[in-house]
């Protein structure tokens, strides 16, 4: 096992957590780039958003009912930006499948 995201859903790897439920868990970016920057995982290893199917995709409908009561719970009312990278040209660094959450003040509007 050499998938530091699994190690942080296993609990072997610390992280500060702010959701979790049988499926998906939410922690803290290690290093933020906005005032919130939460990442969003599957707890079970998928390795990018390209690797979902008709036999997966049910993790990201969980996925994305976690993401409004991550924000809530967040105080982000006046909106944030949600994110994923897939592959290389993506500059995905980590490869488990993951939505960051950015908000806490009003973001740059360029996306790459
Ligand atoms: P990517 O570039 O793959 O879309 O994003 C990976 C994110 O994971 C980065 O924002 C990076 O700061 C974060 N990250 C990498 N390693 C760790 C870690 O061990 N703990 C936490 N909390 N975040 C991490
Ligand atoms: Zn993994």
């Amino acid at each position: 096992m050499d998938c530091i995201f699994c190690m942080i859903a296993e609990g072997a790897i610390p992280s500060t957590r702010v959701y979790e439920d049988e499926s998906v868990l939410a922690f803290r970016d290690i290093n933020p780039q906005a005032p919130v920057h939460i990442l969003v995982i599957p707890k079970t290893h998928v390795a990018s958003a390209d690797e979902i199917t008709e036999e997966n995709s049910d993790i990201v409908k969980r996925i994305f009912e976690a993401i409004p009561k991550i924000a809530a719970s967040e105080g982000l009312t006046n909106g944030y930006r949600v994110i994923t990278n897939i592959g290389e040209d993506g500059a995905q660094s980590v490869k488990h499948m993951h939505f960051h959450i950015l908000g806490g003040k009003k973001l740059l509007e360029r996306m790459a």
